[in-house]
């Protein structure tokens, strides 16, 4: 049931995706003053050895962080997420790469709060033991989608909400969609980003179109959508071509910067030379 370990695709082209766009809302609601809450429904362990068994296994952290390590003319969004990952690895080497609640860790403030879920036994007790300090912080080992409804609104009424199963249940894409829904319901000013995973199957290819709907319905600030393809699908139509983030709500600054971002992250993370992205939005 829990086959999944994100140890074994930490840092990848992926993560640089979910992660710069995670770290840019976080930035943005960190602006004004009044706390706000994170509710990250699948944590995952928080922080993944890049020289460990399992990242070590693809190496797929050498296809997505590893290329943007070094370089020096970033685009400015880009520069802040890849000093985040320095943050996170003191001794200047890239040995750990860190997950959306470390990420969250670097840039919240002590009054913001932090709700993290994640249902794998041991990634929990890792979790638990990395955020065991951080004020204004719960991890819990519940089911994220079933807990969502019990966060919303946050007490403050600002708050966003990250959606990043691993989608190896078909069932993943109903749920998120479903979570979307009641979430806007309950708190229709929150930001809400969901991750999904580009692939060659009808549920991949057709929820970025159904969460748009969603949120055409009940998105007080419409909406962005941005896809980056990075590789071809193999010859049996499997594999990961890329990924995407579907943002409702999302802060008018995001757009832009994605913008500045995505054909560097093309150029350099691209794997063939149909490498794309795509970058639409709808405010409302
Ligand atoms: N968000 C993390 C990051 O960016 O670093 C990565 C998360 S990983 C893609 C998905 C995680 O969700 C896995 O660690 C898995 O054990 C966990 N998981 C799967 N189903 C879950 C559920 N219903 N509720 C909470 N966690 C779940």
């Amino acid at each position: 049931m829990l086959a999944y370990r994100h140890a074994f695709h930490a840092g990848n082209h992926a993560d640089v995706l979910k992660h710069l766009v995670l770290a840019r809302v976080l930035r943005y609601l960190g602006e004004k003053d009044k706390p706000y809450t994170l509710v990250d429904t699948h944590a995952g362990a928080g922080g993944y050895s890049v020289e460990g068994r399992y990242a070590q296994k693809n190496a797929e952290y050498g296809s997505g962080i590893a290329r943007l390590w070094d370089r020096k003319d970033l685009p400015e969004p880009l520069a802040a997420y890849v000093q985040l990952v320095k943050d996170f690895n003191p001794d200047g080497q890239l040995r750990q790469y860190p997950g959306s609640p470390a990420v969250a860790n670097l840039l919240m403030r002590e009054a913001d709060r932090l709700r993290a879920y994640e249902l794998h036994p041991t990634d929990h007790r890792i979790l638990a033991s990395y955020l065991e300090s951080r004020p204004n912080t719960q991890v819990a080992d519940t089911d994220g989608f079933a807990s969502l409804k019990g966060e919303l609104p946050p007490p403050s009424r600002r708050g966003a909400v990250l959606m990043d199963p691993p989608y190896e249940i078909k069932t993943d894409y109903g749920k998120v969609l479903t979570a979307l829904r009641e979430g806007l319901q309950r708190f229709a000013d929150g930001v809400y980003m969901i991750w999904y995973p580009q692939l060659q199957t009808l549920e991949s290819a057709q929820l970025a179109t159904r969460l748009k709907a969603a949120a055409d319905a009940a998105a007080k600030k419409g909406w962005l959508h941005v896809r980056l393809t990075v590789a071809q699908p193999d010859e049996r139509g499997f594999g990961m071509l890329g990924s995407g983030m579907f943002v409702a709500n999302p802060p008018f600054t995001l757009h832009d910067e994605l913008q500045e971002c995505l054909p560097y992250l093309v150029e350099h993370l691209g794997q063939y030379d149909g490498a794309n992205f795509v970058l639409e939005q709808r405010a409302s």
